[in-house]
């Protein structure tokens, strides 16, 4: 064997990646560490510094929220076990874990040089500030082998040769297209790995880069109920087929929209943001449901709003740091304000109207809330609090288990008018929202109670 193959020491940047099926950016990275070695790393708050210096002290946090903290330290804990199982182990990088408290990206770097590392491999995403990070460590480093590998969308390139200007321009291109609707009844999934090349020696048993996970404060956010959120791969695949192995597909477009109900919409969210579940073994299975159980209008809008992450997730790449902006990629600044009274009132569910109060409060406590909630405590924020909607927008992203940077931000600029929505601002009318959605009162109840 070439001295050089053997010599090679692979280093995976987890992600949006978290897990061990339909990886094929964990699989070929095994491929090329064959005979050599394989690092698997995370690295906690790796843009952090970056979106400091962007938006300066405005609206940019240092802590996760408790309840995506959890979610994510529950995932990474599962990946590791997994990775145990296949005789390597998770990497972690954080600046609480450094001896000379360095931050994550200087912590990166020490690693890939004390490695001598030969080859990154990454998964694409759609987030700005990770992309920057990517071209930082490339742009350093231009001698090691850089490899990119979608494993978070359906289409693995955008659908279509230019990004549609709203979501139902781009729907109607992917649904007359017979060879990519075709494609969409069974995708090619990867393979789980059943063994993994080995850390390098001086690795493996080292305390320096050990999950040490962040603590939850839990009696800060006494969950009101018990949430059936878990974080990591095992409990998305159980989620996946429970869901499936229930009558809820079937009716999902009637119950799609309500406040509270676990099984009302899928709430697959969460797995999918951090990569613990894989969108085409999700779409498989759904399809495996419409050929076994029912075909029909609710089965249809499990996928029309999959396509509505895929149509986000291709506008974030395509406007970059323009999602981001005040006036996204509209012509026209907003005449809303900041006002830090007013935010902290919509944050801690203390405005005067009791069907934002419930839904900020079911967030706090569980890191979750429903399509319908967020569209209307958005509305709240923009029309009857006047404020710059990038404030929500960040609120959401600390504590959203589900936080995804191309679906956050391109809701919150769709509803605030600077965005992908040909109608303009759009507003809810939160007495009607709240005849419609809570007729007896049973939802604010149980939150503001
Ligand atoms: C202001 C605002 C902020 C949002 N922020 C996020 C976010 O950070 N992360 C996130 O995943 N979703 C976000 N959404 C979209 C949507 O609210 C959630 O995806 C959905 O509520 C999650 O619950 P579910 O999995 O039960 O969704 P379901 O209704 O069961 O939908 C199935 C899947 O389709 C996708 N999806 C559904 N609606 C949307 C949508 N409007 N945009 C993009 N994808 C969608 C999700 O992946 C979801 O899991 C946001 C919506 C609004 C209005």
């Amino acid at each position: 064997m070439n001295k050089k193959q053997n010599d090679k020491v692979v280093l995976v940047l987890c992600h949006n990646d978290l897990r061990l099926h339909d990886n094929a950016t964990l699989v070929k990275a095994a491929k090329q560490a064959e005979s050599g070695h394989l690092l698997l790393a995370y690295a906690a708050n790796l843009t952090n510094e970056l979106n400091q210096k962007a938006w300066g002290q405005s609206y940019h946090f240092d802590k996760l929220g408790d309840a995506r903290q959890q979610f994510l330290n529950e995932s990474l804990a599962d990946l590791n076990a997994s990775l145990n199982n296949l005789g390597n182990r998770l990497l972690y990088l954080s600046q609480e874990g450094s001896e000379h408290n360095h931050n994550a990206f200087a912590q990166l770097s020490e690693l890939i040089e004390q490695q001598q590392v030969s080859d990154i491999f990454v998964s694409d995403t759609a987030d700005y500030a990770q992309i920057k990070i990517y071209n930082l460590l490339r742009a350093k480093y231009p001698d090691i082998a850089w490899h990119s590998e979608s494993i978070n969308t359906l289409y693995p390139k955008m659908p279509t040769k230019k990004l549609p200007q709203s979501f139902t321009q781009f729907r109607k291109k992917v649904e007359y297209d017979q060879d990519l609707l075709k494609a969409d009844t069974d995708l090619e999934i990867t393979k789980i790995p059943t063994t993994l090349p080995p850390l390098p020696e001086a690795l493996i048993d080292a305390s320096k880069y050990a999950l040490q996970l962040p603590k939850i404060n839990k009696s800060a956010n006494p969950a009101k109920d018990q949430p059936e959120y878990k974080g990591g791969e095992s409990a998305a695949l159980e989620h996946l087929e429970r869901y499936f192995s229930s009558a809820a597909p079937s009716s999902y477009k009637i119950t799609r929209n309500a406040l509270d109900e676990w099984t009302h919409s899928t709430k697959f969210s969460a797995w999918l943001a951090n990569g613990t579940l894989s969108v085409k073994v999700l779409l498989n299975r759904l399809r495996q449901y419409e050929r076994e159980v029912v075909a029909n209008g609710s089965t249809y809008w499990i996928w029309f709003e999959l396509l509505w992450r895929e149509y986000f997730y291709w506008y974030a790449l395509e406007h970059q740091q323009d999602l981001f902006l005040f006036k996204g990629i509209s012509d026209h600044r907003p005449s809303n304000r900041h006002n830090q009274q007013r935010l902290e009132s919509w944050q801690k569910g203390e405005t005067k109207y009791p069907i934002v109060n419930a839904c900020m409060q079911q967030l706090n406590h569980t890191g979750y809330m429903s399509n319908r909630g967020r569209q209307i405590v958005a509305s709240c924020f923009i029309h009857e609090l006047g404020l710059d909607w990038r404030y929500g927008a960040a609120y959401f992203e600390q504590q959203l288990i589900d936080y995804d940077v191309a679906s956050n931000w391109g809701n919150w600029q769709y509803l605030a008018g600077v965005g992908a929505d040909p109608r303009g601002c759009r507003q809810f009318n939160l007495k009607k929202q709240t005849q419609q959605h809570d007729p007896n009162g049973e939802f604010i109840n149980k939150w503001l109670s």
